[in-house]
Parts: structure tokens; sequence; C-alpha cells
């Protein structure tokens, strides 16, 4: 695997205020990388870093083998930002937009293509000023992918999108990871972060706090892993239940059990059940969500003191 994104302890002070604090990260070629933090945590600080937008501090950053600082032209041709305000000439239909912008590039990728893959077909010809948020963003994804770059840079892609319209740009970042882009986005959506990303990078305080697929995060999290839930049958009182490792707790006849042996207690419980022909209504297993994990690890984290 090659390396798309090396980050070394990087940092970056404003004045006093030391928003990036040692920061290690590096992204392979054609993955999708989601940052998630609390607000102020230094997402876009890294990301505009890794941009060529902003100046670090100190560390190391290579990116596509380039220094952002310094990479220049040849730098951004081979990146595509989308951020979140874009600012475009709204009197212009997508069409005429993509035109104009494709001219920016030695090798763009061919206009039709792009209309197509971010799914504008029908408002291709509008001014877009004319257009819906999402059908904005979209024109916005477009322009980000018109130079055919190597690594897309994406700020809060679907923040105020109806949930179709989120489904839809997700398909959409979907197809870029087919055709073997390498994709950093930041957001607040955790399902949005769980459903598009490889690995997700969540940052609180200016560090990396943890880093790994949505599923590897939350089985690493400390604490119950999940939660097993029925409801005990009549005649049965709670002290009769077999010895579990987890930690059960009842509400009238509402067990919930949290546990981090999840097989092993929910084997006990309901081979106890079975011998004695007994069924648990309601039984369920609910695995922790990555919602859950995430506010466990940033949790964790206060506000940076200054030092
Ligand atoms: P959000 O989720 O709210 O977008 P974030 O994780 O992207 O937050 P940053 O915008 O990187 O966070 O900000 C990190 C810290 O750096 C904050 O304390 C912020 O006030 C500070 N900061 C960001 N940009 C500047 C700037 N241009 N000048 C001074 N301080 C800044």
């Amino acid at each position: 695997m090659v390396a798309a994104i090396v980050v070394r302890d990087l940092h970056k002070r404003y004045g006093d205020n030391h928003a990036v604090r040692g920061l290690d990260l590096t992204i392979e070629e054609g993955e999708v990388v989601a940052i998630v933090g609390p607000n102020g945590a230094g997402k876009t600080t890294t990301v505009e870093i890794l941009e060529g937008h902003r100046k670090r501090t100190s560390g190391h950053v290579e990116v596509l083998g380039f220094d952002p600082e310094t990479g220049g032209r040849a730098y951004r041709e081979r990146i595509g930002i989308v951020l979140q305000e874009a600012g475009m000439e709204d009197r212009f239909s997508p069409r005429e937009l993509l035109r104009h912008y494709a001219g920016f590039y030695r090798r763009p990728r061919d206009v039709e293509e792009v209309i197509d893959l971010v799914g504008l077909g029908g408002k291709a010809d509008e001014r877009t000023r004319s257009l819906s948020g999402g059908q904005r963003r979209r024109v916005d994804l477009a322009l980000g992918l018109i130079g055919d770059p190597d690594l897309l840079f994406l700020d809060e892609p679907t923040t105020g999108f109806d949930p179709s319209a989120r489904r839809q740009a997700w398909d959409v970042v979907a197809s870029l990871c087919d055709v073997g882009k390498t994709v950093l986005l930041t957001t607040h959506y955790m399902e949005e972060a769980y459903r598009l990303a490889d690995r997700v990078a969540v940052v609180a305080a200016g560090r990396l706090v943890a880093l790994g697929t949505p599923d590897e995060l939350v089985d690493q999290a400390a604490g119950a892993q999940a939660v097993i839930s029925f409801r005990l049958p009549a005649d049965v009182v709670v002290g009769e239940l077999p010895r579990i490792d987890g930690d059960l707790t009842i509400d009238g006849d509402a067990v919930e059990v949290r546990s981090t042996t999840p097989t092993r207690d929910l084997q006990a419980l309901t081979g106890w059940a079975t011998e004695r022909g007994l069924e648990f209504d309601q039984l369920r297993l609910l695995r922790r969500s990555f919602e859950e994990t995430y506010l466990e690890l940033v949790g964790a984290t206060t506000e940076p003191d200054d030092a």
C-alpha cells in the first residue's frame, strides 16, 4: 500500500491557542477516511494544512509526495477541495461552470461524465442560483471532481441535506472509491462516518484519540459492548436467572444486561430458559452504536487547557 497522506507530530498554534497538538495520521491511497470530533477540535485546521491553505507551526506533512506548503500548482492539480461555502458564480448553469473550471486543469475529467457521476443530469442547464441546497452541493462536489483529482477533501459534505439527498451523496462518494480515489472528509454525522469511511480518525482537543474502522472503534471502546434485553417470564423472579458476567438491571419485568461477553451471557440465559421450556418475550441483543462509542471517546477529553 502507498501512503497518500503522512502526518507526523503536527502542531498548530494560533498565538496562545495550541489548536493541534502532536497529531499523527497516515492515510493509504484509495482509502476513505473521516475526521470526526467536537467543535474546535482542530479538524478544519488540520485539513487546511493538508490542503496547503494554512501553515503549520511544526511537524512533518506529506500529501501525494508533496509538502502542501510548497507544492504549488503541481500539487493543487492533484487534489480536489469541496468546502462548505464554495461561493460559486451562481448565475451560470452547472454545465457552464464545469466547462469553465475544466479549463484550469491540464487533464480534466469529461464534463458530461462528472454531471452524470454526481447525479445532476436534469439540472445541468438551469441557473445554479435556482437549485436547491442539496443540488448546489452536488455542483460543489462536481467542481471538486472536474480536475480528476487523486485526492478529494470534503468538508462536511452533506450538512443541510435532507435524508434522501444525504444518501444520494453517500452513493456519489462511494462511487469515487470504486474508481480508486482517496477521500478525506470531515463530518459531524456519525452515521455518515460509519457508512462512508474505511477508517475514522477521532480528534479531540487537537489530538488523535482513536483511529480505526468504525467497527474496530466500537469493539475497542471500554465498557459494555452489547445490551441483552428481554421480559422476565411470569412466575420467574430475577434471582432465579443463571449467573452471568454482565451487569443486570431490572425495571418491573424488563431485564437489561450490559455485557462485554454477550455471546457467553446470551447462551447462559437462553440455555437456562430453554431447559425450563420458557420463552423470553422481546428478547433483543443490541450492539453499542458507533455514535455512543464516539461520545464516550470524546467525552473523556476536556477542552484544551493551554500548554
Ligand atoms: P468545527 O467542528 O467547529 O468546525 P474544528 O474541529 O474544525 O471545529 P478548528 O476550526 O480547526 O476546529 O479550530 C480549532 C481551534 O483553533 C479553535 O479553538 C479555534 O478557535 C482556533 N482557530 C481556528 N482558526 C483560527 C484562526 N484563523 N485564528 C485563530 N484561531 C483559530
